[in-house]
């Protein structure tokens, strides 16, 4: 099983604020990796180290190192706007452009220099496909996204991210905002997407991370606390805390 992206003795500050410590944990290719744990601990700001989102706060630091295929993104020669066409990003709240469902997909291919109508049909074709939004949407794409539902909203957003090909797709809370037949359905999603994709997901839905992830991190205070399969986190964790975590004794 191949390692995709490894996170090396990560330590981070927002500013005098130290949020990370030390964080070791490695995402398999293919597999979905959920991180869990309190509100607070952490879980966004290392999915951000990710793709190097945490480089848009002023007074931020970081130390180790954080790889995709073995080359650390962190280098002085990496190009973040590559990194984060390589690491893409679904946030919390669908947060589709203010324009049609077609431009809201061909937007990141724009940028990347697509320009033949014809090329730029086939991938949004394609991405509404991927993200099973094409048969609701297929006669009515010069509609405004804004008109979407929430949840077809971030199966766009979602599309969206694809549309430019990553290798591996971040996910902050994706669900939290949704109906629970709109969740269920971004999670089909995921695991339909993982064929092709890493995901890494934030939530602190631990039925969700249970239900989707073939591998969880539980994050507490900047640590990570226990990193293991799910089956075995969720089963037979090796850490109390992690215990009294998914046990519900706090959090
Ligand atoms: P989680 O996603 O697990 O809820 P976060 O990664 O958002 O946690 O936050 C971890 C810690 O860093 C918290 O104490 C939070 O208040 C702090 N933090 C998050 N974002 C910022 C920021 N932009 N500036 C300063 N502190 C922040
Ligand atoms: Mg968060």
């Amino acid at each position: 099983m191949k390692i995709k992206m490894n996170s090396k003795d990560v330590n981070f500050w927002y500013g005098e604020k130290k949020a990370l410590n030390d964080i070791n944990l490695p995402i398999y290719e293919n597999k979905i990796t959920a991180l869990i744990g309190p509100s607070g601990c952490g879980k966004s700001t290392f999915l951000r180290c990710l793709n190097r989102m945490n480089d848009l706060i002023s007074g931020v630091k970081i130390t180790g190192e954080i790889t995709l295929d073995e080359k650390n993104i962190y280098d002085k020669d990496v190009d973040v706007v590559e990194l984060r066409k390589r690491v893409g990003m679904v946030f919390q709240k669908p947060n589709p452009f203010p324009m049609s469902i077609y431009d809201n997909i061909a937007y990141g291919p724009r940028i990347h220099g697509i320009k033949e109508k014809k090329q730029l049909d086939e991938i949004v074709e394609w991405a509404l496909k991927k993200s099973a939004l094409w048969d609701d949407v297929k006669d009515d794409l010069k509609k405004s996204a804004l008109k979407l539902s929430g949840g077809q909203q971030q199966r766009l957003c979602i599309a969206r991210t694809i549309a430019v090909k990553p290798d591996v797709i971040l996910m902050d809370e994706p669900c939290s905002a949704l109906d629970p037949i709109s969740t269920l359905k971004i999670e089909d999603l995921m695991v339909e997407l993982k064929k092709e994709y890493t995901i890494v997901i934030v939530t602190h839905n631990m039925q969700q991370a249970s239900r989707v992830s073939d591998y969880t991190g539980f994050f507490m205070l900047g640590d990570l606390v226990e990193f293991n399969k799910t089956d075995k986190l969720f089963v037979e964790p090796e850490n109390k805390k992690t215990e009294d975590y998914i046990s519900g004794r706090f959090g």
